[in-house]
């Protein structure tokens, strides 16, 4: 590549191709390569860089998103950020609806980025916070909601950019992958760019206490990202060969055991993924096989709720 060909001009143009991170946990065996793929390494540190730059784009191209408007999304942090960023370099405004438990670190990081923030009370749960922004939508002229759960785009993002990085990266030698599910816009877009070329053995991943795609009753958990309590429109479950749920301390800790081992900080649901990896790389079945997990965020993200 050229010295000019490694100027970028926008932030727009650092999101995706993140690398992807050999890795060993203690009491994962020899012959199982277990791999990261990094999305803290996205220019606002998070895989929902990627889902906002394609239903940005997509607003755009619509005509819904109007030069000078208001975006309004409803979001727990990672989406908020890189919602507010967009909008800050597009000279929009933009009203983010977050849990009031959410962590400092991303109303911090919201506010510097310029965003209005409205809490809502995080034991409401998440469909009243979406009710909150549609009414707020609604009372705000020419303002746009990307509604994350249920925009194609976000789908779209990992089916044309994440799942292709992941099949180029590894040469298509890729048995297992295991992704957290928010949205579900990672697993099922991932999922379906993968199944499409090669039978992968797909692994949703979700709190013990809120395990709905596992049949659970939705709750209160620590595992921020994934877990929202209902499985959103987008999520395509029959993608989905299997569902292992973590309890918060076993995220927690694991994301401790991930920057032991490899001196990155990673944030919970990566901890929670990297935990479900381990335990299928013990089962005979993939005994030699290669095993991906989808590490979302940075540990910086939660320093101020970590337990050490
Ligand atoms: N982990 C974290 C930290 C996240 O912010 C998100 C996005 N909500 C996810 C996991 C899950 O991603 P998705 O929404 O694509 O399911």
């Amino acid at each position: 590549m050229s010295a000019e060909g490694r100027i970028h001009q926008s932030m727009e143009e650092l999101v995706g191709g993140t690398p992807l991170l050999q890795y060993r946990l203690p009491g994962v065996p020899e012959g199982v390569r277990t791999l990261a793929k990094l999305e803290m390494l996205n220019p606002l540190a998070s895989v929902k860089d990627r889902a906002v730059l394609y239903m940005f784009r997509a607003a755009q191209e619509s005509g819904e998103l109007k030069e000078g408007g208001t975006v309004i999304e409803c979001s727990s942090g990672s989406t908020g950020i890189s919602l507010a960023a967009l909008c800050l370099v597009h000279g929009l405004r933009c009203v983010i609806v977050m849990p009031d438990n959410a962590t400092v670190e991303r109303q911090l990081i919201l506010r510097k980025l310029g965003a209005e923030i409205k809490f809502v009370p995080h034991g409401d749960g998440l469909l009243a916070a979406w009710a909150y922004a549609e009414s707020l939508q609604k009372s705000i002229p020419g303002s746009w909601l990307p509604h994350q759960d249920t925009n194609p785009a976000n789908v779209l993002a990992h089916y044309e950019t994440t799942g292709p990085e992941l099949w180029r990266d590894t040469a298509g030698e890729i048995d297992v992958l295991v992704c957290g599910v928010g949205t579900g816009g990672t697993l099922t877009g991932v999922a379906r760019f993968l199944k499409e070329r090669r039978d992968v053995h797909v692994v949703a991943v979700e709190p013990t206490r809120s395990a709905v795609i596992s049949g659970g009753e939705p709750g209160p958990h620590g595992i921020p990202g994934i877990g929202a309590g209902y499985v959103s429109e987008i999520t395509d479950l029959s993608l989905v060969n299997e569902v292992i749920a973590v309890s918060d301390d076993d995220a927690a800790a694991t994301s401790r055991e991930i920057t032991q081992a490899t001196g990155l900080l990673a944030g919970i649901s990566a901890g929670a993924a990297a935990h479900a990896a381990r335990i299928l790389s013990r089962q005979p079945r993939w005994s030699e096989a290669t095993i991906v997990a989808v590490f979302p965020d940075s540990g910086e993200r939660y320093l101020s709720v970590g337990s050490d």
